[in-house]
């Protein structure tokens, strides 16, 4: 996959570098942002983040990242009426595309979990955008022709809980119990939108030239 294989020399915090030393990579930040018009906003932003180096785009990213956790965690009736509307009231405040209202209150209690979640989504978006790549199998999940033991062939580096409940800033145990089952259930949405974004961008960017080159080939010949 051509686009997947220029992505890879675009990691995030490598472009800009790269078209400041000189060396040009093949595709540009506005190349980029062209090839991914289109697309549904929570991969459009987390290509813009991850592949042009546009950093305004992480806080949207982990808006749409956010909603769409509250909303799926709803439906599966993993979050209750009561979390669900935190959720809401939180990204209400958030957004702060209205002026806020009373009824947009959190309690205490719940803008502390919110704020978990928040964590939550931050440590989800890191992992997609870094690629905590397990080194033996090299993130293919399998290793000598069996499902790679090291990482269980989820092929990422397995994370440390301890690490993990630090951040999110809760006792390792409840990380395991709370928070851990949620990350890995949204781990896949993460990923999902990532081959959104480069099925969008093979598309748009190689699948045309090419096309384009083949017509010119025709018109010679
Ligand atoms: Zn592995």
């Amino acid at each position: 996959m051509q686009a997947a294989m220029a992505m890879a020399r675009l990691k995030p915090k490598t472009v800009r570098f790269d078209t400041g030393v000189g060396g040009i990579p093949d595709l540009t930040p506005e190349d980029i942002a062209a090839g991914l018009a289109g697309c549904k906003p929570g991969p459009v932003y987390l290509g813009l983040y991850k592949y042009s180096g546009d950093y305004t785009a992480l806080i949207p990213l982990e808006q749409h990242v956010f909603a769409h956790i509250g909303i799926q965690a709803y439906a599966q009736k993993i979050f209750d009426d009561q979390k669900y509307s935190a959720v809401c009231r939180y990204m209400n405040q958030w957004i702060k595309c209205t002026p806020a209202r009373r009824a947009d209150a959190l309690t205490e209690q719940e803008r502390a979990w919110c704020k978990t979640l928040h964590q939550l989504v931050r440590l989800l978006v890191d992992d997609v955008v870094y690629e905590n790549r397990h080194r033996a199998c090299g993130g293919t999940g399998f290793y000598q022709g069996r499902i790679c033991t090291g990482c269980g062939g989820t092929g990422r580096k397995p994370s440390s809980g301890r690490d993990n409940a630090r951040f999110l800033n809760v006792e390792k145990n409840v990380w395991i119990r709370h928070w851990q089952p949620l990350f890995e259930r949204f781990v896949p949405m993460l990923q999902s939108w990532e081959q959104t974004v480069l099925r969008h961008l093979q598309r748009k960017l190689y699948d045309a030239k090419e096309a384009e080159l083949r017509q010119k080939l025709a018109l010679v010949r």
